[in-house]
């Protein structure tokens, strides 16, 4: 059996730090939107190797026989043994459900990396999903996201898959209304930034200004894409944009270009920007990669 499933990106509407935890975790206030870039990622699984899980159920034995799980890309600049999301996400649910299954895993990777854009959390839930699809087991979208977190903070959201308000760690999601028609111009520029340095370095007690979150809430309930644009921020520019002055310079571009706002996504370095038409969009992307501050440069809609 071959199953192909896509993988969203997603870019912060808004993304505010309330305070460290004595974990060393943050508790966090961020609207989380995906947008029409994904990764594709294609699972094959023998047909017997099915059947028999489906009449059998699981067996001790897949403990003590450790299923091989092979994993190529498009990409070569992700890890693609063990260490990769997606094989940890596999490996998790076949030791969880006694599942004992050889797997061969394609990856196309279309989402920047490192880039603030879910892009490892994202197709850590397509591998979720994709396990419960093929051994048919009824897991509901809690008992996805339950597993999910395990994995990663984002993960439980890029299950849920829809514009959320995303709280705690992370992982409390409430719906919220998506984004109205428009087109999203994202340019990552080429430099990597890791999420655990941005967060190390952010200084919580120190920020000035927060996003407004609720009123950003109100604004996509109306259906207001000028108030939505309104309320973007994102607190973690205190440290990415002092690191990197080029993120600053993309946002300026982005909103020159006529862009309603621009904003870093995550922990960056990637910058999005919202254009009420396509043309202006595709405009701000040739300037953008004409002038070589980005290749990896993309319009796309909100999902
Ligand atoms: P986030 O927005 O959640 O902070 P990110 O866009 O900053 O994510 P990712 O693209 O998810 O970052 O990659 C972070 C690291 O995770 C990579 O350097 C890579 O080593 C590792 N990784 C593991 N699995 C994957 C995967 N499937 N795709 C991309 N990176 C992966």
């Amino acid at each position: 059996m071959k199953l192909m499933l896509k993988a969203y990106a997603k870019v912060n509407l808004a993304l505010d730090v309330l305070r460290r935890r004595p974990d060393g975790y943050h508790d966090v206030k961020m609207i989380m939107q995906n947008i029409d870039l994904y990764d594709v990622l294609t699972f094959s699984v023998s047909d017997e190797t099915i059947r028999n899980y489906r009449e059998n159920g699981g067996n001790s034995e897949a403990s003590e026989r450790k299923s091989s799980i092979t994993l190529t890309s498009n990409k070569s600049n992700i890890p693609l043994d063990e260490n990769n999301l997606i094989c940890k996400a596999v490996r998790l649910m076949y030791e969880e459900y006694g599942i004992n299954a050889d797997t061969e895993i394609y990856l196309e990777k279309n989402i920047p990396v490192e880039a603030g854009m879910a892009g490892g959390s994202t197709d850590c839930a397509a591998a979720i999903k994709a396990v419960n699809e093929i051994f048919a087991l009824g897991l509901s979208e809690k008992e996805m996201m339950d597993i999910g977190v395990k994995l990663g903070a984002d993960v439980p959201f890029c299950i849920m898959a829809r514009t959320a308000l995303s709280e705690g760690i992370g992982e409390k999601l409430s719906d919220v209304k998506g984004l109205p028609k428009c087109y999203i111009l994202v340019a990552k520029p080429p430099i990597s930034v890791s999420t655990g340095m941005v967060y190390k370095n952010l200084k919580c007690d120190e920020l000035k200004k927060h996003p407004d979150v609720d009123g950003m809430i109100k604004a996509l309930s109306d259906g207001d894409l000028n108030k939505t644009a309104a309320c973007m921020e994102n607190v973690l520019e205190t440290v990415t944009v002092r690191l990197y002055p080029e993120i600053e310079k993309l946002k300026d571009i982005m909103k020159e270009k006529g862009a309603l706002n621009a904003i870093m996504s995550g922990s960056g370095p990637t910058v999005f920007g919202l254009f009420t038409t396509k043309e202006a969009a595709d405009a701000a992307k040739e300037y953008i990669a004409g002038e070589g501050l980005s290749n990896e440069v993309y319009v796309v809609k909100p999902v």
